[in-house]
């Protein structure tokens, strides 16, 4: 039996969790479930998984969402705050943890369950990015295991040899390929893009997910974020991470071995099936996923990303090759940037070039702790916040 929290239950990765969750009871229990806001979904999913804790934002909502509880027989305590998410993180009985907050706000948690030395199934790629060498020295010090949720880094996972992580130079790995399926904007000429919506954005024509992540699959920016993200699971260098854009999200990434084999994952584009993965390797459990019909794959389509239209993948990369803190400052900019998008308040274009005013304003400088990481991401903030008042729409 499993024992889990999710961080982030409310979500799509969450809910898509315990969906899986929900067919394997004698596997699973939910010790932990955390949302921001959405108490009437906290609340659903308590009456349904009925956990030790609940978590949610703000403490009023905590106290209404217990007295909703208690009223309904619930037994589940709901406590309220970022330490609250560190604590069920943490908690002793719990082995499992799936870290499913966006963003930064995910850093801390994610990193109290590593330090805890839990398995931690890693959605939130977010916190990696912001502080990938601190995070996995973590992962080392209290032997945490750490598997990718992604669907890309998933699959290369499921590419590599079982011994990758003791000793990656044996495995002769050419390079990895991450595919993208280039958004809802694969073609869209550069004009058009001026003048491009929210629910443009985030009407993606593979993937249900939350709108960050619908808006960052737009920019291409989310196949930035998951260049740096391979780079920390894989211990690879920017070069030998390649992005190829592939339309079906069928073939979720690629490993190119130095013997000229390439192994690949092909699955549906849904997620439960890297969480399924995830939440029983090394066995496999069924997922509620549609099988792969092969012979009514129409076909299966590779090309180069184009640059010139989607240049947040080259902030990426040049944030990875600069290091330090980097690529905390690119993914804090890009967060003030895609809020500000959401809200109407910044054109699509312009996220690229907050992104890149704030990288370029700021020096470059190693990042040790999590107090340097945040100080970080707080100062990139507010000058990507600033460029977003001079762009405003
Ligand atoms: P979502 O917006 O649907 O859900 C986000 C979750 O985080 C919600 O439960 C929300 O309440 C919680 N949250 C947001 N802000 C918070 C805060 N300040 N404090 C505490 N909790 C907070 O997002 P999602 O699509 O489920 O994505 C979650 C993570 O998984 C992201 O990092 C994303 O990049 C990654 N991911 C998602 C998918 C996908 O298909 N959705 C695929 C790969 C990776
Ligand atoms: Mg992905």
């Amino acid at each position: 039996m499993k024992r889990l929290a999710i961080l982030g239950a409310t979500g799509s990765i969450g809910a898509s969790t315990l969906d899986v969750v929900a067919r394997h009871p004698e596997r699973f229990e939910v010790v932990a479930i955390t949302g921001n806001q959405r108490a009437d979904i906290l609340f659903q999913q308590c009456l349904r998984h009925r956990p030790r804790y609940a978590v949610i934002g703000e403490p009023a909502q905590a106290k209404a969402l217990q007295e909703k509880l208690r009223a309904a027989g619930v037994a589940t305590e709901v406590l309220a705050g970022a330490s609250a998410l560190e604590m069920v993180a943490s908690l002793p009985e719990v082995d499992t943890v799936m870290a499913a907050i966006v963003g930064a706000a995910g850093l801390a948690p994610t990193l109290a369950a590593v330090c805890a030395g839990k398995r931690v199934l890693l959605a939130n790629k977010e916190a990696l990015v912001m502080g990938g060498a601190l995070f996995m020295a973590e992962v080392r010090k209290h032997r945490a295991i750490l598997l990718p949720i992604d669907s890309e880094h998933n699959a290369v996972f499921q590419s590599l040899p079982p011994d990758y992580a003791s000793d990656p130079t044996r495995a002769g790995i050419q390079h990895i390929w991450l595919t993208a399926s280039g958004g809802p904007f694969r073609t869209t000429p550069r004009e058009r893009l001026q003048r491009v919506s929210p629910e443009e954005a985030c009407a993606h024509p593979n993937w249900s997910m939350g709108r960050k992540i619908s808006v960052d699959s737009a920019t291409l920016m989310n196949k930035g974020l998951e260049v740096i993200e391979a780079h920390w699971l894989f211990n690879l260098p920017a070069q030998a991470i390649r992005v190829v854009v592939h339309p079906q999200s069928v073939v979720h990434a690629l490993v190119q071995y130095v013997d000229g084999s390439v192994l690949a994952q092909l699955s549906n584009p849904d997620m439960r099936t890297p969480i399924a993965h995830a939440l029983a390797w090394p066995e496999r459990i069924e997922a509620g996923v549609t099988a792969l019909d092969l012979p009514t794959l129409a076909s299966l389509e590779f090309s180069e990303p184009d640059y010139a239209r989607f240049p947040c993948l080259s902030l990426a990369y040049q944030a990875l090759e600069a290091g330090g803190s980097a690529p905390a400052i690119l993914n804090a900019a890009n967060e003030i940037a895609v809020a500000a998008f959401l809200e109407r308040r910044l054109p699509f274009l312009a996220i690229h070039d907050v992104i890149a005013e704030t990288l370029g304003a700021l020096v470059g400088r190693p990042v040790k702790h999590l107090a340097d990481v945040m100080a970080v991401d707080a100062e990139a903030r507010s000058i990507a916040q600033a460029a977003v008042e001079r762009r405003r729409c």
